[in-house]
């Protein structure tokens, strides 16, 4: 069985319009790879069909998880198989604590039957939040209530480390980082990177790149990867922009 997220051929339409064009990306795990496009290009639009989005069709193609087929599985039987999606929890969950919600979220992990064993589940907790630097005091505030953009963040990676996903995405796109909540995924990811772990970071700017280096970079436009590289491809994007890209692959066909 291959250790690898296999997006073979994937087509996806959302209303009617075909956003994702025969698209093909492989991320071994242990590797870092960088998703990068300009905007509208189908880069979120992927993300939400590897996490299993209602809203999108897909009409052609599947994404295979260590030789395991994912498309006809359900969200949480996704996140079972191993993979973790970054977007998946910025909603605040008032009165529930982190500490109880990362707990509730492991225990959903386990098979039926099978309970947490509650001081091994600390002491699990605090060793992560001792390898992230992230205070103890943090784990009983409220899940996201009144976070600032680095705290949302500082969460994010604490729940990756703690469900220890085999394939983690992280859409960062539209979330406005700014300097802080940047330096916090950016240490984060790179403290949990290794054998066990692939990441696809998706984002349209080269600068996270600054902090974490990618192993491979895929660059999406029209709804498809046109161009795979080395991380510098990413500084190529940063210091010639996207037009590049635009006048070489053309008009996207996805808005034809
Ligand atoms: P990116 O993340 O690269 O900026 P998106 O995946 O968000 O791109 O969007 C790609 C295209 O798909 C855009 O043209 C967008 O308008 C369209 N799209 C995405 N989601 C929806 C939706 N739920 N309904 C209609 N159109 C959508
Ligand atoms: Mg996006």
């Amino acid at each position: 069985m291959s250790n690898q997220l296999e997006i073979k051929n994937l087509t996806v339409n959302v209303e009617g319009t075909e956003i994702l064009k025969d698209l093909s990306l492989t991320l071994p795990r242990g590797e870092v790879h960088a998703l990068m496009g300009p905007n509208g290009t189908g880069k979120s639009t992927l993300a939400k069909v590897l996490a299993g989005h209602p809203d999108y069709e897909v009409t052609a193609g599947e994404v295979i998880l260590d030789g395991e087929n994912i498309m006809e599985m359900e969200v949480d039987e996704r996140a079972r198989a191993g993979l973790f999606m970054a977007f998946q929890y910025p909603s605040e969950i008032p009165g529930v604590s982190i500490a109880n919600f990362l707990r509730a979220a492991k225990q959903a992990r386990l098979e039926e039957g099978e309970d947490i064993d509650a001081t091994q589940f600390y002491k699990t907790l605090y060793a992560k939040m001792d390898m992230l630097q992230i205070d103890r005091k943090f784990t009983a505030r409220a899940v996201n209530e009144g976070f600032s953009g680095g705290e949302k963040k500082r969460n994010e990676i604490l729940q990756m480390a703690i469900l220890e996903p085999k394939y983690a995405l992280m859409d960062e796109t539209d979330s406005g980082l700014d300097i802080d909540a940047l330096r916090i995924v950016s240490e984060g990811v790179n403290r949990l990177r290794g054998p066990d772990l692939g990441v696809l970071m998706i984002t349209h700017y080269q600068r996270i790149l600054n902090y974490i280096q990618p192993d491979r970079v895929h660059v999406m436009w029209g709804g498809r990867i046109v161009t795979s590289g080395t991380k510098e491809l990413a500084h190529k994007l940063e210091s010639e922009g996207y037009d590049w890209i635009k006048e070489e692959f053309g008009t996207p066909a996805a808005k034809a």
